[in-house]
């Protein structure tokens, strides 16, 4: 079988964590990278990195580009993906076309690129609506939704039983600047990716939509090419 190394792009709210969560139940072979879950980890570790994210991300402004790639290769560096074997998935990073660049050379030497990207296209409507809603296990980036996906006990994560907590840029105020600076970089990323002939989009309004079509172009991409 071909490797995945498949990147999910998508508005924040888009569920790019619930496909995630989703992917890896389905693939055994499959790992995952969430720069938002490593930097929030780095957070809550109160880590220098840690200090620095966290006026970023509650301002919800980008970190500097640099900064988050390094974060990034060091993890896949570390965890022993950066392999032509290796199956993986990113979200929330490349965000930006300059990450985009720096991911590719530094995974073109491993001959570990990646070689798929799928856009998940929900309406707006949708995902504000999720995110007044969502609660998030910081250790592992396990998502709940109190209406769609709640924990089985209140406040606690299902697998550890160790608290949940809202994100603080969660609010409608920084969710609104997220999702400007979504738009703002997302169409020269799609550009980049378009060009490499590797862009992929599903479209949809739940989870459950959304998730089949994307199970579909990865097992094509496993089977062929
Ligand atoms: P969601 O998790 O709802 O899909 P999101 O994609 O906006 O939304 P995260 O990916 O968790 O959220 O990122 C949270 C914050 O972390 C961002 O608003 C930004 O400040 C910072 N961040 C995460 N990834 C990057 C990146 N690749 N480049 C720059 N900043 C980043
Ligand atoms: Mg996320």
């Amino acid at each position: 079988m071909n490797p995945i190394r498949l990147l999910l792009l998508g508005a924040p709210g888009s569920g790019k964590g619930t496909q995630t969560s989703r992917l890896l139940a389905s693939f055994q072979h499959l790992e995952s990278v969430s720069s938002g879950d490593l930097l929030r980890q780095q957070i809550q570790r109160k880590t220098e990195l840690g200090r620095i994210a966290a006026a970023y991300i509650s301002d919800g402004r980008l970190l500097p580009d640099a900064f988050v790639t390094e974060l990034v290769h060091n993890e896949l560096s570390t965890k022993g993906w950066l392999s032509p074997k290796s199956s993986w998935l990113l979200d929330g990073f490349p965000r930006t076309v300059t990450q985009a660049k720096s991911l590719r050379s530094k995974l073109t030497p491993h001959k570990a690129s990646l070689n798929m990207v799928v856009e998940l296209d929900v309406p707006e409507s949708v995902i504000l609506d999720r995110i007044e809603n969502r609660y998030v296990h910081v250790p592992s980036g396990r998502i709940y939704n109190l209406t769609y996906n709640p924990p089985k006990v209140d406040g606690l994560d299902d697998l550890t039983g160790e608290p949940l907590t809202k994100r603080p840029d969660d609010t409608a105020e920084v969710f609104g600047k997220r999702l400007d600076s979504y738009r703002q970089t997302v169409t020269p990323l799609k550009k980049f990716y378009a060009d490499i002939g590797i862009l992929h989009k599903v479209s949809g309004e739940t989870s459950d939509i959304i998730f089949p079509q994307l199970l579909d172009i990865i097992q094509k991409k496993l089977k062929h090419v």
